[in-house]
Order: C-alpha cells, then sequence, then structure tokens
C-alpha cells in the first residue's frame, strides 16, 4: 500500500522532483526537533488528541481522537488518515453495533475529513510496515465522525501523480496538501523563524514593518501602481524598502530588519515574481565586512539541520574576476572549466578573423576546456552551440577537437599545429577534452563563453558526468561592482549598477568627477549556486554626493526624492545593508524545480493569480472614484503585445 512512501531522510541532502520522494510524518517532526528547543505542543487548543503523524509504540493503549483527510481505503478494513504530521492506519470496525461508524467510514469519498476516536493497537505480527513511521501501530476505532465530505477531486492528493502547474496553482489549496509543498513551506517557515531568532535575539535587531503604499522611486525595475482617490494621484508598489530602511537608520532605530514584501512589474522570468519577499536588513556604523559577517552568520544558524553544515566565511571575488573567468556577476563556482584568456599566445597568428579582432582595442581571444567533450558532445551539441553564439552574441566559436580534430575544420586544424601546445599548457586540457575559442571584444567574449560554459555542463549531466554535486551549497561573494553601467540603450548615459543609494569605493571618489564610468562601488552580491540570492551596499549618508549622483551623473529627477535628500541632511549616520530574496534561497535549499513551489499562493507565469483569477476587471462605475478610465487597446495592439509577451500556456 505505501510503495510509493520511500523514506527520505537518507537523500534529504537535495530533495528534488526527480529523486526525492517524501515521506509523511517523517519531515514535519524532525524539522521540529531539529530547531526548537522545545517540542511545540501540535494539538493543543483543538478537537484531536494526538495528530496522524505522532503515534508510536509508545502511545500504545491509549484512547485517542484523530483529524484528518481519507488518504486510502482497502477492502471496506483499512483507512488512511493523514494530516500535515503524517499517515496513520485505522481499523474500520466490522461488527453489528458499529454498523453506523462502518457506514461513515467506508461511504465517505476520499479526501473527506473526518474524525475519529479509538485505541492505539499493535498492528498483528507481520503486518507491520517498516516504511511507515508510525507503521507498527493501528487505531481501533470506536466512533467516526465525517466533518466534511469531499467531491470528485480534480486530482489525487499523491505527489507522484503528475498534474500540470496550471492545475496545481487552479486548485492551489489541494496541491498544497501534497508532501513536496508541505515540506517547502514548513522548511521555509522555520528558516524566517530562526532567521527572528539569530537577528533579535542574538544581535538586537528591530523588525519593523514600513509602508506598502508608497511613491515612484526613479530608476530601477517598473513599479505597480495603485489609483487613489485624488483624480490623477497615485500610489506605487515599492520594489524593496530601501529608501525607509535608510530613513529608519537616520531615525536612530539602528539595526533593523523586516520580512519584507517586495512588488516588481519585471514580467515573466523562470526565478521572478511580481511580488516576493526579502529578508530585508539595515545597520548604522558598519563597513562591507561587518555585513557580510552578519549574513554568513545568520545563515549558517538558520540552515537545516538535515543539510550539510554551512561553511564560513564565505570565498569573495570581484566583479572583474567572475566576469573574467566565468562570464557573469553570479558564477556557479562548484565546478571549474573557467573561461581562459588566450589572447597572448594567438599575437602572431597567421588566422585572418583572428588577427582582425586582436588588432580592434578591446580585442580578445577566448576559450573554456570542456572536459571529455569529445567522448559527451555530439556533433549536434556543436550546432546548436555556435548557432546560439552567432544568434545572440553575433560570434563565432570555434571547437576544437583535441585528440581527432574530428571537427573536420582546417582553421581548428591549423591552430592546433601552430598553438597546440600552448592551448594544451594554458586550458590544461587531456586528451579527449574539446576546447571552445571565440575572439571578441571582452565583456562579450566572456559573457558567451560564461553561457556556454553552463550550456554544456547541462548537456554533461544530462549525459550522466557529475560535474555539480547536488548536496553541496556553495555560497559566494561578489564584490567591488562598478558603481555605473552604460545604459544598454544608450552606452553614453549612465545607470546604477545596484541602486542609486550605493556609496563609492572610497579609493575611487575622485573619479566620480571625471571618469563616473571607472568607480568601482561598495556594493556586494550574494551567490549560492549560482543563483544570485542577495545583494547590499554601504550606503551615501552625504546629502551633497548624492544629489550629485543622482542630479549629475544619473540625471534623475531629484524632486521625487527631495525627502531623502533632506533627511540626509539631519545627522544621518553611516549605514548600509543586504536583502537576501528569501524565495530564491528557499527554492535552492529545497531543491525545488521553480521558486513558485516554495511560495503558497505564487502567481502563474504571466502574472494571474490562476485560482481567483487576479487581475481582474472592475466596472466602470467602481472606477470613477478613482477618477480613471479603462482605454481599450484596439486589435492590432493586443496583437503587438502578445507577440511581445508570447502567451506562455497557463490552462
Ligand atoms: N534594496 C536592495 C535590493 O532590493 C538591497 C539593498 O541594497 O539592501 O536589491
Amino acid at each position: 500500500m505505501f510503495c510509493w512512501l520511500s523514506r527520505l531522510y537518507g537523500g534529504l541532502s537535495r530533495p528534488t522532483r526527480r529523486t526525492t520522494q517524501l515521506i509523511w510524518g517523517s519531515f514535519s517532526r524532525s524539522l521540529v526537533l531539529s530547531s526548537q528547543r522545545r517540542i511545540p505542543e501540535l494539538s493543543s487548543f483543538v478537537a484531536r488528541t494526538n495528530t496522524c503523524g505522532e503515534l508510536r509504540p509508545s502511545h500504545l493503549g491509549q484512547e485517542v481522537t484523530l483529524c484528518g483527510w481519507i488518504q486510502y481505503r482497502r477492502q471496506n478494513i483499512f483507512l488512511v488518515l493523514r494530516d500535515f504530521h503524517g499517515l496513520v492506519q485505522v481499523i474500520i470496525p466490522q461488527d453489528e453495533s458499529a454498523a453506523s461508524v462502518k457506514k461513515i467510514l467506508c461511504e465517505a469519498p476520499m479526501e473527506s475529513v473526518v474524525q475519529v476516536s479509538g485505541t492505539v493497537i499493535s498492528r498483528p505480527p507481520g503486518q507491520e510496515n517498516p516504511k511507515m513511521p508510525t507503521g507498527e501501530i493501528e487505531i481501533k476505532v470506536k466512533t467516526a465522525k465525517l466533518l466534511n465530505s469531499c467531491k470528485k477531486l480534480p486530482f489525487e492528493i499523491k505527489d507522484f501523480v503528475k498534474k500540470t502547474e496550471a492545475l496545481r496553482l487552479r486548485y492551489r489549496y489541494l496541491d498544497l496538501r501534497g508532501v513536496q509543498m508541505q515540506y517547502n513551506l514548513r522548511l521555509r517557515s522555520q528558516m524566517v523563524m530562526k532567521m527572528r531568532e539569530y537577528l533579535c535575539n542574538l544581535h538586537g535587531f528591530v523588525d519593523i514593518e514600513t509602508p506598502t503604499l508608497f511613491k515612484r522611486t526613479p530608476g530601477g525595475a517598473k513599479e505597480f501602481v495603485v489609483p487613489s482617490r485624488e483624480p490623477g494621484k497615485f500610489y506605487s508598489l515599492p520594489q524593496s524598502p530601501q529608501q525607509f530602511k535608510q530613513l529608519l537608520m537616520i531615525g536612530g532605530l539602528d539595526r533593523y530588519f523586516q520580512v519584507a514584501r517586495c512588488y516588481r512589474d519585471e514580467g515573466s522570468r523562470p526565478d521572478r515574481q511580481p511580488e516576493f519577499t526579502q529578508i530585508d536588513i539595515e545597520m548604522s556604523f558598519v563597513e562591507q565586512t561587518g555585513i557580510q559577517s552578519l549574513i554568513e552568520g545568520l545563515l549558517q544558524y538558520s540552515w537545516p539541520s538535515d543539510k550539510d553544515p554551512v561553511v564560513v566565511p564565505f570565498p569573495s571575488m570581484t566583479f572583474a574576476e567572475a566576469l573574467a573567468s566565468y562570464g557573469t556577476d553570479k558564477p556557479d563556482i562548484r565546478f571549474g572549466m573557467k573561461i581562459v584568456d588566450i589572447s597572448d599566445m594567438f599575437r602572431n597568428t597567421e588566422v585572418g578573423f583572428l588577427q582582425d579582432v586582436l588588432s580592434k582595442p578591446q580585442g580578445t581571444i577566448k576559450a573554456i576546456c570542456i572536459p571529455e567533450g569529445e567522448k559527451y558532445l555530439k556533433r549536434k551539441d556543436i550546432e546548436s552551440i555556435r548557432k546560439f553564439a552567432a544568434d545572440h552574441f553575433n560570434q563565432e566559436v570555434l571547437p576544437i577537437f583535441l585528440k581527432t580534430n574530428n571537427w573536420n575544420s582546417p582553421v581548428a586544424k591549423f591552430i592546433m599545429e601552430e598553438q597546440g601546445l600552448g592551448l594544451i599548457r594554458l586550458l590544461e586540457t587531456q586528451e579527449e577534452d574539446v576546447v571552445l575559442l571565440t575572439a571578441g571584444e571582452h565583456k562579450k567574449a566572456c559573457s558567451l563563453l560564461g553561457k556556454l560554459r553552463l550550456e554544456c555542463a547541462d548537456l554533461l549531466e544530462a549525459r550522466g558526468v557529475v560535474l555539480r554535486d547536488p548536496a553541496l551549497f556553495s555560497f559566494l561573494w561578489v564584490v567591488d561592482f562598478p558603481l555605473f553601467f552604460p545604459k544598454e540603450e544608450n552606452p553614453k548615459e549612465l545607470e546604477t549598477a545596484h541602486h542609486p543609494f550605493t556609496a563609492p569605493h572610497p579609493s575611487d571618489i575622485h573619479l566620480l568627477y571625471t571618469e563616473p564610468q571607472k568607480v568601482r562601488s561598495q556594493h556586494y552580491d550574494l551567490v549560492l549556486n549560482g543563483s544570485e540570492i542577495g545583494g547590499g551596499s554601504i550606503r551615501i549618508h552625504d546629502a551633497e554626493l548624492q544629489h550629485y549622483i543622482l542630479a549629475t551623473v544619473l540625471k534623475e529627477d531629484v524632486k521625487l526624492l527631495s525627502h531623502l535628500l533632506q533627511a540626509l541632511d539631519y545627522g544621518a549616520p553611516p549605514h548600509g545593508g543586504i536583502a537576501i530574496g528569501l524565495d530564491r534561497l528557499v527554492c535552492l535549499v529545497t531543491g525545488a524545480p521553480s521558486i513558485r513551489d516554495v511560495i503558497a499562493f505564487p502567481k502563474s507565469f504571466q502574472g494571474h493569480d490562476l485560482m481567483s483569477n487576479a487581475p481582474d476587471s472592475i466596472p466602470p462605475e467602481e472606477l470613477k472614484p478613482y477618477h480613471i478610465q479603462v482605454s481599450w487597446p484596439t486589435d492590432s495592439e493586443t496583437e503587438k503585445s502578445s507577440l511581445n509577451h508570447p502567451c506562455h500556456p497557463e490552462s
């Protein structure tokens, strides 16, 4: 009966839908025991005496009352009852005198919710179920009450039953009954609890709520707008509590934190949600190293005890190094295949296109080495790699097969003859490796190879090579970001790399007035297994400097921030902070395939709540108090917008 229940805990280190089956009753107990000194009382104030998952031989002979959902019924004799804590087997009485109890328990449809009372007894010898934490006992039922019947379900409440995400989101309240969702949300709650404990009780932080009805902030993400009853006046939902947390420092609160809801109207991206949660932190009189140590301690303290412990301090890498070696500001350092600059080897090359590139000011030649690529990469993989490079980066990628030169490329062959030994030495290649070489401007070449590095890692892993240990949590600080990046649409203008309140690096301040694009910042990001899970900075606390950056460098409308500029002038202390993306963190910790799996009621890929159908329309008369009229798009505008946002199957 319980073949689907395979023991979780050996393999819990990183459960994924592919590899792990959770077991009712074991995870919630273990989470509870591991993280709290006192065992919480799970049945206080309610109609049950015990939870289904907690009963053991030590309860033998006890009269118990349980409430739960009917998970299985067999031969009208056995019934398995489930609550959040686990499963327990109930024996349906067969004698005439208990006919009414039998009728309730045999006629109630699956997933009906019932209350049963009876005695905890031993299972007969040989009938114990070692796969079930309560498998040594069963309940001899005396009375039963149907609390509520369940209609025909849209899907079975069993994790192994496949269902589309759209269906899961439409019936989220049923999806939440599953083991994996219960695990994810409970683990999330436990981690947040530990974080609060660490911040408030161990380090004196103050938990302060900040408004979600706010006003536009210049720069950054697109914001959601909320109409007000004053004609033409709107609130904006904050992208983060950034301004408030700085104002709290000016207000002398000294150490602030909040489990903060943030809103960004950024459209659909796989690891984003329009509303998401940050562990938001700010401290006065702190430097970058202080914030980093605080966060290392916070993660160590709140880390689930069924995972390998977090090792601190986390390694650190500059932005320039991350870009040069990994082609990204969020490197996955669990495996090698680093980008190597091989320009010097080709200074006297006779290969025309390489000569051309190197003659340009930013021209470089770079390569990555794919270990045993000859064995694992197929011809069609190489073709698609080259196509990707051409389509997305307008770049050539040259594959060099060290052993066989089986690509049959005269250029690759020539390069091998000319630079072969140098390549082998610089890239530390082995016989069966494949080198991917590209030539171009530094940043572009690095970004391309960074993408190909990850792509090839996925390909190798799909063919059975283990590159990234799934149990490993590899944290990394990325530091020394530039303060500004050139705007994509107009590279002569600058935008902030983090946000406009980030302080310049003390050693680069002089460049701010002459070559602002060269200024490094006091911005730091926290990366876990190649995903950015947090970011923060030391802030500008000088009003004049803040005004200069906003008005002169970024050309923003300073009026929008006059309150902050004014506040900085009233003795603002030096301060800094960080925000940790809670959804992404929990997603990585649980090994969930998407952040939607660690949020109780997430929005779909297109930002819809598929259960309630939000966002929804409002009749014109209800819009009147807001002085708003909908200007409906024409057919051609609708068509255009659906081309810009291709439909993702939601239903
Ligand atoms: N408010 C910033 C963000 O949401 C984090 C910070 O600088 O503390 O990215």
